[in-house]
């Protein structure tokens, strides 16, 4: 006998003010904050990741999460910005976007092989399911996270 149960879409982020690891139900009601400080932990726009903080978010993510690997020298990242703040905004509570400054972050680059900036990767249950290196779209990164 299957029993339907309110799904929860937790997902691990650091707190950008006081750098607690948190476990957040974006399916909860109300604005998510900080287990810790208590300050609000702001999901509707790209949260900044580094280093092995990637792996600990996308792990164990039960919503899908965007991560775009860029760089600030790079002028394709800068086009694709807005899109990814209006994407973020858009689909808050339903999906992640993650922002990897390649350049703070060059061993995780080089772990997933990123040969060139901007890199888009979606992960789903810890996986990567897609893939794309170049500035895209709106249509385009919204195919890529129906994969
Ligand atoms: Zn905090």
């Amino acid at each position: 006998m299957t029993e339907s149960v309110a799904a929860s879409r937790n997902i691990t982020l650091r707190c950008p003010l006081c750098l607690t690891l948190n476990r957040l139900d974006l399916a909860a009601a109300g604005r998510p904050v900080c287990g810790k400080c208590e300050r609000p932990i702001l999901v509707d726009r790209p949260i900044r990741v580094e280093g092995e903080d990637l792996d600990r978010v996308v792990a164990d993510a039960e919503v899908p999460v965007l991560v775009d690997f860029y760089a600030d020298w790079c002028g394709p990242c800068k086009m694709m910005a807005p899109v990814l703040d209006e994407i973020a905004r858009e689909r808050a509570g339903e999906i992640i976007v993650a922002k990897l400054d390649t350049d703070r972050s060059p061993d995780v680059a080089r772990r997933f092989e990123i040969q060139g900036v901007p890199t888009l990767i979606v992960f789903r249950e810890g996986q990567p399911v897609a893939r794309q290196t170049g500035a895209l779209a709106r249509p385009a990164i919204e195919a890529m996270l129906e994969s």
